[in-house]
């Protein structure tokens, strides 16, 4: 195999997107209004203030194809590794000797370990711009949170985050991280808040879940001074700071004269999923492009492909407005699988729309199927995936694999959203045949 120029398709600094797109201008249908559930009308801007800095408010509600990244968001994103390369699996390929092309995008080689950076930097920066000095947050696997820790300590905000019970055991290297950075967590459901301690009462072995963490992050917020709470995935703003990914993408692919057919990303709340997609899907609306985007999710928490398209809480204590998503009820408790990033009810409401509007198409994959797709591309490609990201593997073996018997040079694009250096436990439990398809803990 010799080097060619599509082996790697490296960017400039210069090629950093200095616009984030927002998939809300293009898609036919107006992407519903979150209500507030005691009057069932929308929620008002105002209404939100109490836990988000204006400027993500206005992002939130925004219908402008385009807005602008604040300089010092592009030099933090610089700092943070942007732009990341595309490269070709050409070991994958001819280890499933297929006539496809497989690209992934790097989002692995951010310090924080995943994607999540990428909107946790402008959050945090927002809240500084508008004086907020603490902010609260969940985090699942520990990805968000330990992005979210590593903005606060860039923009000199303190920062509490609720973790998930069954990854803060499974990893306690993310927390050790955050604390790194300077943040303090809880392991949720705590005895910090409320909501925490009287959950706890009926659940004391509970194993946690987002729902949860989200509830504990909200109340925690509204009941400390000069403090917002910041969202990691499902949110409209989230969706929008992630397309810095898609823009990046479709500059590589235009150097190297490329058209996907298939563009493929896991989903939890849907963030690198949009973010990776959304610009691209932009071109298939307008009817210039016919790629497919394909949602790689886990079975046991199957919210696009077996949930109800409906109003929904965000969180498990109905704290938040209500979000027309695909979700499996808030009070859905998901099983301790490893990707623990993908354990969440709901889904983004634009991802859901889109995936209504049939521009996505929602696929399941067990757990088992997933763990042994992500050994093939560590053993392939020399980078152990995080658990989340080897959905999105899992999906496009399974693509090139249908190219192969089709024989046809189809072209499959996926988003690698993070390393798995750290989930290196799920890794051993799946080497010494302990997992199961439910039994992740
Ligand atoms: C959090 C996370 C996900 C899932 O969240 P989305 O908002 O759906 O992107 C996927 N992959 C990794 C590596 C994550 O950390």
């Amino acid at each position: 195999m010799s080097i060619s120029k599509d082996d790697k398709v490296m960017l400039t600094v210069d090629d950093i997107p200095t616009k984030w797109y927002n998939i809300a201008a293009d898609l036919p249908e107006p992407v519903p209004s979150p209500l507030n559930p005691r009057t069932n009308q929308p929620v008002e801007p105002q209404e939100l203030e109490a836990i988000f800095p204006k400027a993500a408010i206005a992002q939130e509600l925004s219908v402008e194809r385009y807005i602008d990244i604040p300089e010092e968001v592009r030099d933090a994103y610089l700092m943070l590794g942007r732009p990341t390369p595309l490269q070709r699996a050409k070991r994958l390929e001819k280890f499933l000797n297929t006539p496809a092309k497989i690209y992934f995008k790097r989002e692995d080689l951010s310090p924080a370990g995943s994607h999540k950076v990428n909107s946790a930097i402008p959050q945090a920066y927002f809240n500084m711009k508008e004086g907020v000095e603490n902010i609260t947050t969940e985090t699942g696997a520990g990805q968000w949170g330990t992005a979210l820790a590593l903005a606060c300590a860039h923009f000199d905000l303190t920062c509490k985050v609720f973790m998930v019970r069954v990854s803060y055991d499974q990893k306690p290297l993310r927390r050790l991280i955050m604390e790194t950075y300077g943040s303090k967590v809880y392991a949720s459901p705590s005895k910090e808040t409320a909501f925490g301690r009287q959950f706890l009462e009926k659940n004391p072995d509970s194993s946690g879940s987002l729902g949860i963490a989200i509830s504990e992050a909200i109340e925690t917020c509204v009941n400390q001074p000069n403090t917002k709470y910041s969202l990691g995935s499902v949110a409209n703003h989230v969706m929008l700071h992630q397309t810095v990914i898609g823009q990046e993408v479709m500059q590589q692919l235009e150097q190297i004269d490329v058209v996907p057919d298939y563009m493929i990303a896991c989903v939890g709340g849907g963030s690198n999923f949009a973010g990776f997609c959304f610009p691209m899907m932009g071109k298939k609306i307008q009817g210039k492009v016919d790629t497919e985007f394909i949602a790689a999710e886990p079975r046991s928490v199957p919210s696009l492909t077996g949930g109800e398209y409906r109003y929904d809480f965000g969180d498990t204590a109905g704290m938040t407005p209500l979000f027309k998503m695909y979700t499996m009820g808030h009070d859905f408790m998901p099983s301790p699988i490893h990707a623990g990033g993908l354990r969440y009810h709901g889904m983004a409401p634009t991802v859901s729309l889109a995936t209504k509007l049939k521009y996505v198409t929602p696929m399941a994959y067990d757990q088992m199927d997933t763990f042994a797709s992500a050994i093939t591309f560590a053993k392939t490609e020399g980078i152990i995936p995080a658990p989340e990201s080897s959905h999105a593997i899992k999906a496009a073996i399974d693509k090139a694999l249908e190219a192969k018997k089709a024989n046809e040079e189809k072209v499959i694009v996926f988003n690698l959203s993070g390393h798995g250096l750290l989930d290196m436990a799920g890794y051993g439990r799946y080497l010494n045949g302990e997992l199961g398809e439910r039994n992740g803990a």
